[in-house]
């Protein structure tokens, strides 16, 4: 499986790979992607494969830009606002597909709809502008496990399973994007990540609801138990016990626990979200019999951190 620092050479290694029919897992600003053709059946077979992802949950398309997303999907006048205000960005929406847009039916789960996303990120747009292809790219992990935010983690997670791995160094963000679907009179919001819910409101000009997780269209990525790690997790946690590793945030953290990281000792959340999961995964592997997580104000990016601690401490 190699991982390659993502040189102008590798990168179009890479794009050669996805034009082949290969995948190829790259970072974005978010968290790292395992891509494939969005237009190859064959290809994106092989992502659902590799994440053992089921079929229902459909795909975001990454693009290089505004124009290229819309040869794909309709934009209304508000789909155009969120695009304009967040692209490039950690924004993916969820928008009428063309019938004639090419995009294998795998990729969005049969649905009449489209998950669209342009990132911020100079590999990501390198490889999308090499390949000339709409790339087809979830987050490069197992299904249901803690998404990868280094290349590392990539390769712990699917080994040579990628044809390559694209090393960029850390994700700034460290949060999957924000889903908003505009399909109708009225934004609604799939799934939190890393643009608050209140930056997503700023633009629209008033308040935007979260889809009730049971409806079955809305999301059906936001599945119950996601983002998990092996070691059960407990929140909300003021005190530790000596066999738990603690998740700490802020600048009094408990003391007494096996090992602690701290998301941020300064209580700074956008600090938090992009330690979250390569923390998770430390602590996974210290031998606790529980990691133990403090309670994290639910403002701001602090919302999504919530929502994911929330599906990785979700009993199997
Ligand atoms: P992931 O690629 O694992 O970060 O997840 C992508 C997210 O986007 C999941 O929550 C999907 O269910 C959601 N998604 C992708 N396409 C659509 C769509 N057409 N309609 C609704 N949700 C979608
Ligand atoms: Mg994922």
């Amino acid at each position: 499986m190699p991982v390659l620092p993502a040189s102008e050479e590798a990168i179009s290694q890479a794009a050669r790979a996805l034009l082949r029919g290969e995948i190829v897992a790259f970072p974005t600003e978010t968290v790292y992607g395992l891509g494939a053709n969005a237009r190859d059946a064959n290809a994106v077979t092989k992502v659902f494969a590799a994440k053992d992802r089921p079929r229902f949950n459909p795909l975001i398309v990454h693009v290089p830009d505004i124009a290229a997303a819309e040869t794909y999907a309709a934009f209304d006048e508000t789909a155009r606002k969120l695009a304009k205000a967040f692209w490039p960005g950690p924004l993916s929406l969820v928008l009428p597909k063309r019938p004639a847009s090419g995009i294998a039916d795998l990729v969005t789960a049969g649905l009449d709809t489209i998950a669209l996303r342009v990132p911020n990120h100079a590999t990501a747009q390198a490889l999308l502008k090499a390949s000339q292809l709409p790339v087809a790219a979830p987050s490069a992990n197992r299904s249901g496990r803690i998404s990868p935010t280094t290349a590392e983690h990539v390769a712990a997670e699917l080994g040579d399973l990628p044809a390559m791995i694209l090393d960029g160094g850390p994700c700034a963000r460290g949060l999957e994007s924000t889903v908003v679907r505009v399909t109708g009179e009225t934004p609604v919001l799939l799934r939190l990540g890393a643009v608050a819910r209140h930056e997503v409101e700023a633009v629209l000009g008033h308040p935007i609801a979260l889809a009730d997780e049971d409806a079955p269209i809305a999301s059906p990525g936001q599945l119950e138990r996601h983002y998990a790690p092996n070691t059960p997790l407990r929140l909300d946690a003021t005190e530790v016990e000596p066999d738990e590793a603690l998740l700490a945030f802020g600048p009094s953290a408990p003391q007494g626990a096996l090992t602690t990281i701290n998301l941020s000792a300064a209580a700074d959340l956008a600090e938090a979200a992009t330690k979250l999961f390569a923390s998770l995964r430390v602590l996974d592997k210290s031998g606790a019999s529980r990691i133990a997580v403090m309670s994290i104000p639910d403002r701001g990016i602090g919302e999504a951190i919530n929502d994911r601690l929330r599906r990785a401490a979700k009993a199997r």
